[in-house]
């Protein structure tokens, strides 16, 4: 049963009033595993795939109506889903398409963030090479304000098309994004991103794309391509006395062992001790374990509490976590 308000709706209702209006754009029951890169986790209650802002928008609106937890997934690369699933409705971001205007993109957020670096160096426009070979879409990589090589997507950004909690489509400039290490005002408002506009630099075609293959075949010698991971699990320390002014998480997990450390069938990557991996059999619990020890053993050695780079969707609580081998 789902309580809306004083009134208790039982799922079936739901899925029925929200069917009878989208058609089979809704679908119940969907697992999720196959939309995250861990390969892991249960089912979304409820599941939408949109592809354009006023779908989004018009879901929204008629989810509010029945207060439904709503879930924006992206490419599901830097994300945990508890083994129980999520109670509640995941809306797909496919709002596709990359324009090009003067020494501008334009980008739908559903848009896998590598079709934009390679149609920003097909167009001869540069600024965005240092996001070659990071995982997910466009608006992931806003929410969480990816990077590497000590640049982030903050720093190509114009302005955005967002769609807030109520439905309400708007747009804003960067400044409005708040944006730190792996941050973004997003992670507090709970808004999505729906297209996005960088401000690029017309440069050389070839010389764009020699240092993108440049950084790609150094991402491939140091991170999984070919295994079930999220990238980094948690988030490197802030502290101006490093390279890039970050202390690695993974240097302070290597320094405890996390290499030899695994939880049924999850294990730490053998070339990046901040990287988890699915071997292939690993739940999401053993994953959550397994992340839990490695906390565990930063903080009893270090005194230093890691914060998770990744989301977790769904609850862990009841799954008896454990920091035990
Ligand atoms: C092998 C590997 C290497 C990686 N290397 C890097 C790296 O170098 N640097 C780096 O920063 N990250 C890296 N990552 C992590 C990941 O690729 C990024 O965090 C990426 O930006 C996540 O985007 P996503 O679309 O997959 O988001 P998801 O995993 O789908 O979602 C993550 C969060 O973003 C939110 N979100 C997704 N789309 C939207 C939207 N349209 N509007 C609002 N919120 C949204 C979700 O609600 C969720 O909270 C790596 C991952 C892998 C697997």
């Amino acid at each position: 049963m789902f309580t809306a308000g004083k009134t208790s709706i039982d799922w079936r209702e739901i899925i029925k009033i929200l069917k009878d209006k989208f058609g089979e754009l809704i679908e119940s029951d969907k697992p999720l595993a196959p939309f995250n890169t861990f390969g892991t986790g249960g089912m979304a209650k409820l599941f939408a795939e949109v592809h354009s802002e006023k779908e989004l928008s018009s879901l929204i609106k008629e989810s509010n109506r029945y207060q439904l937890p709503i879930f924006m997934l992206g490419g599901g690369s830097n994300l945990l889903v508890s083994d129980y699933g999520y109670d509640g409705l995941v809306i797909r971001n496919s709002i596709m398409g990359l324009k090009v205007s003067e020494e501008a993109i334009i980008a739908g957020a559903g848009e896998s963030l590598q079709e934009m670096v390679d149609f920003a160096t097909n167009n001869g426009l540069a600024g965005l090479e240092f996001a070659t070979g990071i995982w997910g879409t466009v608006g992931g990589a806003i929410f969480g304000n990816a990077g590497a090589y000590g640049l982030d997507i903050s720093s190509a950004l114009k302005s955005v098309q967002l769609v807030d909690k109520q439905g309400n489509i708007r747009n804003e400039l960067t400044s409005y994004f708040e944006f730190s290490y792996r941050n973004s005002v997003l992670k507090k408002t709970g808004e999505f991103v729906a297209h996005a506009e960088f401000s690029l630099r017309a440069g050389k075609k070839e010389e764009i794309r020699k240092k993108t293959d440049e950084i790609l075949a150094e991402r491939r010698k140091k991170l999984p391509f070919e295994e079930h991971s999220a990238g980094c699990f948690f988030k490197n320390i802030v502290d101006k006395n490093y390279e890039h002014g970050k202390l690695p998480a993974g240097k302070l997990l290597e320094e405890v062992g996390a290499k030899e450390i695994h939880y049924g069938g999850a294990c730490v990557f053998e070339k990046h001790a901040n990287i988890i991996i699915n071997n292939g059999s690993a739940t999401s619990k053993d994953i959550r374990n397994l992340a839990e020890i490695l906390k565990s053993r930063v903080k009893e050695k270090f005194g230093i509490e890691l914060r998770e780079e990744i989301t977790y969707l769904g609850t862990f609580e009841e799954e008896g976590l454990s920091t035990d081998l």
